[in-house]
């Protein structure tokens, strides 16, 4: 009989197996079949004698939770420019690199409501996502009636908030007494506060005497933003934390020194992680002496080879607990505003793409880190940390059906031609081990090989409750 009109019909759930792959979770390492009912997983384990709709060979590919990534930004004015990641381009690429979730941060315009900072993200992404999505709004004037709107940013889905400590110039850096009461407000209403931790006066003392100098080029940035600047800004930070309570995350920390203060304000009972980015695991400050060094002009900067050494352990040993991307990208063109002095040059890499294929080869194929703990720090924890889990970066029945197959043995050469990111340059160029071949979101699959499946808009809004 068929349905009468305003009746309820239940479509019946597409069933997906993919059998035989390596599933990597936090916990363990097994060769498993995988089973998606409709957007959720349905089954892990030996599921030989299941049928389903569509059944996928993942013999010889790894079998990965879809990665979290916490910390981009997507049209995002800065420096003069505007980043060429919007949520169009930015999430298509982030689904090319298996990410099936991001955090985009949405800068408060000063004089303006921070309840705002979610409307335009949202007009921002409408009809344009290819991956499910959540903002982390910045709150840059922290009027008394910002405050207060605090704890209903955090009730509407974006508990993490971020602010930073440099940047005065941008118009974004919050002072020592504003992050106080940032923080007691976010304490009050369970939210964390997210921090870009770089001492501004240490900052502008330098830049000045570099540049009168005529240390104009793109290595003297790094000189510029030494390591003393972020451990001074974290130890104040911290300072703060144990007054109020408030949840903290340093956002990308590159310093060992750094790792040490935060291990140890957590051993004191203060709630506190950090993450470190793709980029300070992969370079070091040397290659901003290349001509083209422009590149790799981020804040905080690249650091030497011995940090990044530390930083390697600490990622192994938790003292990091994730990894992001901060993905900043910015044109070459706009890159070139710092070819006559460093301090012009929009900071940032573009590096959505990237983050769990160069971890997996730089990471994991080199020995520096287990298959657990790449997909830990690239998906689980983000998820955890995040307010995310465990519906994203776990791969178990009821998460949702966001996968990765991912083929451990292959080589490739990754620059710009063979990546999909939007900038017409590339930071991440060269022999690269392991690929990306199939991208499952609720369930679709988004990415086969070369080609993208998904219908733009169909990423999710993320309503976020911190564990
Ligand atoms: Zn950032």
């Amino acid at each position: 009989m068929p349905p009468r009109k305003g009746q309820n019909v239940k479509i019946p759930q597409k069933s997906i197996l993919i059998r035989e792959g390596m599933v990597i979770t936090t916990e363990s390492v097994h060769k498993q079949d995988v089973l998606f009912l409709g957007e959720r997983i349905a089954a892990v384990g030996d599921l030989k004698g299941t049928t389903a709709d569509e059944q996928i060979d993942a013999s010889g590919r790894l079998v990965l939770p879809g990665a979290v990534d916490t910390h981009v930004h997507f049209n995002d004015v800065f420096m003069n420019t505007v980043s060429v990641h919007d949520y169009e381009t930015g999430t298509r690429a982030a689904a090319y690199g298996g990410v099936t979730s991001i955090i985009d941060f949405s800068n408060q315009e000063h004089g303006r409501p921070l309840m705002e900072t979610l409307d335009i993200k949202k007009e921002e992404a409408k009809g344009k996502t290819f991956i499910d999505w959540g903002v982390h709004p910045v709150i840059t004037d922290a009027r008394p009636d910002v405050l207060a709107e605090i704890s209903s940013v955090v009730s509407a889905g974006s508990p993490t908030i971020k602010c930073y400590m440099t940047y005065r110039s941008e118009g974004l850096m919050m002072e020592e007494k504003e992050l106080l009461s940032i923080q007691t407000e976010l304490a009050k209403s369970g939210g964390m506060l997210m921090v870009h931790a770089e001492d501004n006066q240490i900052i502008e003392k330098n830049v000045p005497r570099l540049i009168a100098q005529g240390k104009t080029q793109a290595y003297y940035h790094a000189v510029s933003r030494p390591p003393e600047a972020e451990n001074a800004a974290i130890q104040s930070c911290l300072r703060l934390a144990e007054k109020t309570g408030c949840r903290l995350f340093i956002v990308h920390m590159a310093t060992d020194k750094g790792m040490g203060h935060v291990a140890r304000a957590r051993k004191k009972g203060v709630d506190i992680q950090a993450e470190t980015c793709t980029h300070y695991l992969l370079f070091t400050e040397d290659i901003l002496k290349r001509e083209d060094g422009l590149k790799w002009v981020c804040s905080p900067p690249l650091r030497s080879r011995s940090i990044q050494n530390k930083l390697w352990g600490g990622l192994r040993d938790g003292r990091i607990a994730m990894v992001s991307s901060d993905d900043a990208a910015y044109s070459w063109e706009a890159k070139l505003y710092g070819a006559e002095r460093f301090d012009k040059c929009p900071n940032g890499i573009p590096g959505v793409e990237t983050r769990l294929t160069a971890l997996y080869s730089a990471g994991v194929a080199s020995g520096k880190l287990s298959l657990s703990r790449w997909i830990d720090v690239c998906a689980t924890t983000p998820a955890r940390l995040f307010g995310l889990f465990p519906q994203k970066g776990h791969l178990a029945p009821g998460a949702d059906a966001d996968v990765v197959l991912f083929n451990p043995n292959t080589e490739w050469r990754m620059d710009v031609d063979t990546l999909h990111m939007a900038a017409d340059w590339s930071a991440y160029e060269g022999k690269t081990i392991g690929k990306v071949e199939k991208v499952f979101s609720r369930g679709e699959l988004i990415i086969d090989g070369e080609e993208c499946l998904a219908e733009k808009g169909r990423g999710r809004y993320l309503h976020r409750k911190l564990a």
